[in-house]
Order: structure tokens, then C-alpha cells, then sequence
């Protein structure tokens, strides 16, 4: 039996993972359930998984919360704040941590599962976007097993050898990395000058939280996903090239010297990323179907548009640039998300705000914690004040 934490439970990779979770009783028991606010959602997670702990983002929502539970006789040990996800993360009777609070909110406890040796299911991809170097050191460091539930990262992953330790990288000519696209992929640039945060938010294949939503119809996504693929597989920027494919069937790929390429396919579905890194080296069932060729009209791929989508480029430029930048860019990008869903900035404002904060920084080494969150909160600050001076220019 093993002991999980999910960090983000309330969110879709949280529900996802407990959908999964709660098809194997025998396996897997859960530890602690995690949610920023939404009280009434971790109520119900936890009536039907009783954890032994309950972690809330604030002190009013954990007394909320702590009432709730009282009226139903819910036994669950109530927290709140940062101290006590990284106390869920970190704990000794913990195994398993699922990583799936979204943005830079999940860098502490992400790291927290990591120095403490856990098998980390990483779903929360800006963590590793910020603080790459320091994340996969502190794994190796504390022998952490990082599981990648990203489902490009989770293909390359299964289709890389597998040894004791993990995977294995040699003889690997590039990692294909497939994308959707987005809601967006046939806009034209006229198109995208007026589209909403509604539009945005509409992904064709993934129900997914709206962060990543606009991630992917920016094709910032993919470019956070290149720097993900840079840190877990150890491969530069120029190894992994990004392929569009509208259908999400292929989820990503890896080419060989010996011109073998390697691909996982299956339903879009993250329930089975996210078991197979559960099980790993196991298999277990996720309730996703098996996919049906009779059924697959065609599979199709294309080059990715970085005049359209230039956010894809700035990415690979900042992981080339290395240090900060990774870390500057996510921040930027998490300031001008927020913008855009508030109708602050338009959709094409979302660049050029991310571009020109990391002109306006500093670039340092990211070699300690304090660095890589001072460049972060520098980055939310230039980032805010662009917007707030509309100082910058459409595309
Ligand atoms: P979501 O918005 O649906 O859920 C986010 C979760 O994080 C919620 O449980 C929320 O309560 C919690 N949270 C948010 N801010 C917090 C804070 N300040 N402190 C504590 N908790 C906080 O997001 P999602 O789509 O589930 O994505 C989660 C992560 O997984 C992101 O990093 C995303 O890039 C990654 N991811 C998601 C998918 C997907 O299909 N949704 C796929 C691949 C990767
Ligand atoms: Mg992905």
C-alpha cells in the first residue's frame, strides 16, 4: 500500500489523479488533499477519500473548511499556507507526491518532495521551468524518482529505455515533441487581434485548467514544454523539435541514430499519464479506453507558426539564455495570463509583454533558491508596471 499527497487536488490533473487513485483501493491510500480555496470541492475529496490531512491556501478558507468538517463529523487534520504543503510533501509516511498546483505557487512544495526522496508525479511545470537545475539535483541528491505526468513528457518518457534508475538517453537524435495547436492553430494574425479569453480558453482535444489553456493557444505551453523536456531527458534546446499535430493521438515521440522513431499514442485522456507514472514500472487501469484505429480519420503534422505564435520562440531563446530566464519568462507569462483573462491586455499584447520584461532584466545564474525567486517577483513587478504603462507595443 502506498501513501499519496496531492498537491492541487481541486484542479483538473487533482481530479484526474483521484479518479485514478480511487480505481485501486488496494493500492494506493491517500495521505493529503491540497486546494487554494475551493472549500466546498475539498470537502467532498475528502469525504470520499479521508486523508489524514486537509491543506488550504488561506487561513480564512482552512476556518471554513474547519467548520464544515465539524457540522459532518469529518475527521481530518485541518492546515493552512505554504509551511504545511510542504509538511504534506515532505512527510515521512508519504510515497507518493502528485504535483499539481499550478504556477509558481507550487515551486516550494514541489522542491519539498523532491529533497525528501518521494516518487514526484510532475504535473506543475513551472516549478521545473524555474528552477531546473536546483529541482533535478535535489532529486538525484535525495534519490527522487521524477515521473513526468505532462502527457509529452510522460510519451517521451515511455518511449525512451528504461533502466532501474529511470531512463536512459543515448543514441537519441530528438525528441519530437508533439502539439495540439490550440483553439487557435488556422487564426490568422487579424483573427487573433480581437480573440477573447473565452475563445482562448476553448482547447479542442484537453479539458484543462485555464492557465494551460491560454498556454496552449499562445503556444507558450510548448515553449514551457521544450524547457521541461531540456531539464527531465538532459538534452539542449535544439534536440527537441516541436511538431503539430491538430489530433493529439501521438503524444509525443523519440527518434533514434538508427532512424527508429518511438511513439506513444492513445486517447487524449490524462488519467493515463497519470497512471503510468503511478504504477511505473507496473501497469495498472486508468478507466481511459483503448484507442480505436477503425476509428482515427488520419493523423497530421506541421511545422509550428512562431510569427503567429511567437511565444514559442521567446521560450527556446530564454532556455538557450539559461540562468534566470526560464524563470523571468514563466513569471512574465503568469502576469500577462492573468492580464489577458481579466481583459487587461489583448491576446497579441501576451508576447511581446513576456519579451520585452525579459529585455528590461537582469539575467543570473540559477544556482540557489533565493536567486530564482527574487528573479521571479523582479519579473511580476517590470511585468505589472509594462501593463500598467501599456508600454507595450502589439505584435
Ligand atoms: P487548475 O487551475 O485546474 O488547478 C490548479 C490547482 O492548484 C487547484 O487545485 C488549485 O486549488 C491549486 N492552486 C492554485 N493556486 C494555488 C496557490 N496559490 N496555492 C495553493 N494551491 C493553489 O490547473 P490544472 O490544469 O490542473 O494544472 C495544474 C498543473 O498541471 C499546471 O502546472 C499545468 O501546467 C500542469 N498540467 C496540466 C494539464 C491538464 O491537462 N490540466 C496537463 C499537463 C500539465
Ligand atoms: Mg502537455
Amino acid at each position: 500500500m502506498k501513501t499519496i499527497s496531492v498537491l492541487g487536488s481541486t484542479g483538473s490533473i487533482g481530479r484526474s489523479a483521484l479518479d485514478v487513485i480511487a480505481r485501486h483501493p488496494d493500492r494506493y491510500s491517500v495521505h493529503a488533499l491540497t486546494a487554494n480555496s475551493r472549500v466546498a470541492d475539498l470537502f467532498e475529496q475528502c469525504r470520499t477519500f479521508n486523508p489524514v490531512h486537509a491543506v488550504l491556501g488561506d487561513e480564512a478558507a482552512a476556518h471554513e473548511f474547519q467548520d464544515l468538517c465539524c457540522r459532518h463529523a469529518l475527521d481530518v487534520e485541518v492546515h493552512h499556507g505554504a509551511d504545511a504543503l510542504e509538511a504534506v510533501a515532505s512527510g515521512d509516511t508519504v510515497d507518493i507526491v502528485i504535483a499539481a498546483i499550478v504556477g509558481a505557487a507550487g515551486l516550494l512544495s514541489t522542491l519539498a518532495a523532491a529533497r525528501a526522496g518521494k516518487r514526484l508525479l510532475l504535473a506543475n511545470k513551472e516549478a521545473l521551468v524555474m528552477s531546473g537545475q536546483l529541482l533535478m539535483q535535489a532529486a538525484a541528491d535525495a534519490d527522487a524518482l521524477i515521473m513526468p505526468i505532462d502527457s509529452e513528457h510522460n510519451a517521451i518518457f515511455q518511449s525512451l529505455p528504461a533502466t532501474e534508475k529511470g531512463i536512459c538517453t543515448r543514441g537519441i537524435e530528438k525528441i519530437l515533441l508533439t502539439a495540439s495547436g490550440g483553439p487557435l492553430r488556422n487564426c490568422s494574425l487579424e483573427e487573433l487581434r480581437v480573440v477573447t479569453p473565452q475563445q482562448a480558453l476553448k482547447h479542442p482535444n484537453w479539458s484543462m485548467g485555464p492557465k494551460i489553456s491560454i498556454d496552449s493557444a499562445t503556444l507558450m505551453n510548448k515553449g514551457l514544454e521544450v524547457i521541461e523536456a531540456c531539464q527531465l531527458f538532459a538534452v539542449d534546446v535544439d534536440d527537441v523539435q516541436v511538431v503539430v499535430h491538430p489530433e493529439s493521438i501521438v503524444h509525443s515521440m523519440v527518434s533514434y541514430a538508427d532512424g527508429s522513431v518511438i511513439a506513444q499514442m492513445g486517447q487524449p485522456d490524462m488519467r493515463t499519464p497519470i497512471a503510468h507514472a503511478l504504477a511505473w514500472p507496473e501497469r495498472i487501469t486508468s478507466g481511459v479506453e483503448p484507442l480505436d484505429f477503425f476509428m482515427v480519420s488520419g493523423l497530421h503534422f506541421e511545422k509550428p507558426d512562431t510569427d503567429r505564435f511567437p511565444l514559442l520562440r521567446v521560450a527556446c531563446e530564454a532556455q538557450r539564455q539559461g540562468g534566470t530566464a526560464p524563470a523571468i519568462l514563466n513569471a512574465a507569462n503568469e502576469v500577462a495570463v492573468d492580464a489577458f483573462l481579466d481583459g487587461r491586455v489583448a491576446f497579441l499584447q501576451l508576447s511581446a509583454l513576456v519579451e520585452k520584461t525579459l529585455e528590461c532584466s537582469k539575467i543570473s545564474p540559477a544556482n540557489d533558491l533565493g536567486t530564482i525567486i527574487e528573479a521571479d517577483k523582479t519579473a511580476r513587478d517590470t511585468a505589472r508596471q509594462l501593463i500598467a504603462q501599456a508600454a507595450v507595443k502589439t505584435h
